[in-house]
């Protein structure tokens, strides 16, 4: 998978691998692992994040014609910025990352731990329109292990954010390896866009799957078996 990169030039202004915003469409990519943030992201404070998201919406709402002052719509702007800071976008923040503790691999276990469907939902960046997936996440044990409820909750928190998958996928697998400390890792996302099955192409047959193999997964006996315990009921 390549990483694309953000050129530009003074000619072109803002161009993708050659290509203009314009004729890359729908076409979906993502410019690094990390999630492109500004550098005063949190200098503001949820409180006013949620103020002015709210204040921003209603603009929206008020140019595509809607009258704000219906009892079904007047509190839509509030709820969208809550929404917003405090749930479906809440894993953009770091102080709502799931605190990770290890534990000496008592039992010995060696093998691959599977943790799979973990249902997640996200949003995508380029849209701002559902992510609908699962989640499949395992490790090799380097000594230590995770709670297994941790491992869900590092999928959620990456999800919480507008997201592309790859990066996701990327984004779980590295922080899975730092809070493991192994490069031992797997993580498959098999996903649904609603960016693709709800307008555009408006395919709704089609799903999204990739994959990151870290350390010994990297080897298509580990890969075999990883998709056995994925596949089986
Ligand atoms: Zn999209």
């Amino acid at each position: 998978m390549s990483i694309k990169t953000l050129i530009q030039t003074k000619k072109n202004g803002y161009r993708l691998n050659g290509f203009t915003f314009d004729e890359v469409g729908d076409d979906h990519m993502f410019t690094g692992l990390e999630t492109p943030m500004k550098a005063d992201a949190f200098q503001t404070t949820n409180d006013e994040k949620k103020k002015q998201i709210s204040s921003l919406f209603q603009q929206i709402m008020d140019v595509l014609g809607l009258d704000l002052t219906d009892d079904s719509l007047k509190g839509t702007p509030d709820r969208v910025a809550k929404m917003y800071v405090e749930e479906i976008f809440s894993g953009l923040d770091p102080k709502n990352k799931p605190k990770i503790a290890l534990f000496d691999n008592k039992y010995q276990y060696n093998q691959m731990l599977v943790e799979k469907d973990i249902t997640f939902y996200s949003n995508c960046e380029h849209h701002f329109v559902p992510i609908i997936g699962k989640a499949h996440v395992a490790y090799i044990s380097s000594g230590k292990v995770i709670g297994l409820s941790k491992l869900n909750r590092i999928v959620q928190y990456y999800a919480k954010r507008p997201q592309v998958q790859e990066r996701l996928t990327n984004q779980i697998a590295e922080e899975l390896k730092t809070a493991l400390q192994t490069e031992d890792v797997a993580v498959i996302i098999d996903a649904k866009h609603l960016c693709v099955s709800s307008r555009g192409v408006q395919d709704d047959t089609s799903a999204t799957v990739t994959s990151h193999y870290g350390g010994r997964f990297n080897s298509s006996s580990k890969i075999n078996e990883l998709l056995n315990y994925i596949n089986h009921n």
